[in-house]
């Protein structure tokens, strides 16, 4: 006999409650991940069961519907994906973490949403500029104390939450200076490889009507 058999098993379920709320994709509870962050509406939360991340307390599935309509991009739906290579290695400092973001997605998060509307995933791309843009600012992310700043700077600052002191602002903007072709070759790789695998770090996914 394995010793596998003697292992209890809990099911999620047992985890809910008033700290727990059901996660909007699938029903299972969801758990505390990372406390409140700049530019975000409070504490993050994770369902272990399908990957979606929810920020603050109130979640429901019309309003991460909602948020998967904004991501919209022609025939596909543009996610930061949170359960990338970015995502793990980043945490707090995962560059998919932008100023406003209620909803943070994966594929499996996706598919239960999109079943709502009977909807299904018919394909599924990695995005490889994006996604080597998102492991690039998540790896300048872990040396400067705002979040965001180089794609920020890039971008339109609405993707970012610079530091708030002055003298901060001006050290992360030299560290994202001379730190940027050292980021670069390491995202590369990281990109390279976790894109083919389904954990790159930004996804293009296509729903079809059942
Ligand atoms: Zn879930």
């Amino acid at each position: 006999m394995s010793t596998s058999q003697h292992t209890p098993v809990v099911p999620l379920e047992a985890g809910a409650g008033p700290d727990n709320p059901p996660c909007p994709a699938c029903g299972e509870p969801l758990f505390g991940w990372l406390a409140p962050q700049p530019g975000l509406a409070g504490a993050i939360s994770r369902c272990e069961s399908c990957g979606l991340g929810v920020v603050g307390g109130e979640a429901s599935p019309e309003e991460a519907l909602a948020e998967l309509d904004r991501l919209r991009d022609g025939d596909c739906i543009r996610i930061s994906n949170r359960a990338s290579w970015a995502g793990s290695l980043g945490s707090a400092g995962w560059a998919g973490l932008t100023p406003g973001t209620r909803y943070l997605f994966t594929v499996e998060a996706v598919r239960r949403l999109i079943a709502h509307r009977d909807q299904v995933v018919a394909g599924c791309r990695w995005a490889p500029g994006a996604s080597f843009a998102n492991t690039w600012q998540t790896l300048l992310n872990s040396v400067t104390f705002g979040h965001n700043v180089a794609l920020g700077a890039l971008r339109g600052n609405a993707v970012a939450a610079p530091a708030k002191k002055g003298w901060q602002r001006k050290i992360d903007a030299l560290a994202s200076i001379v730190l940027a072709i050292p980021a670069a070759i390491i995202a590369a790789p990281i990109e390279l490889i976790a894109g083919p695998t389904r954990r790159g770090a930004v996804l293009r996914i296509k729903p079809q009507l059942l």
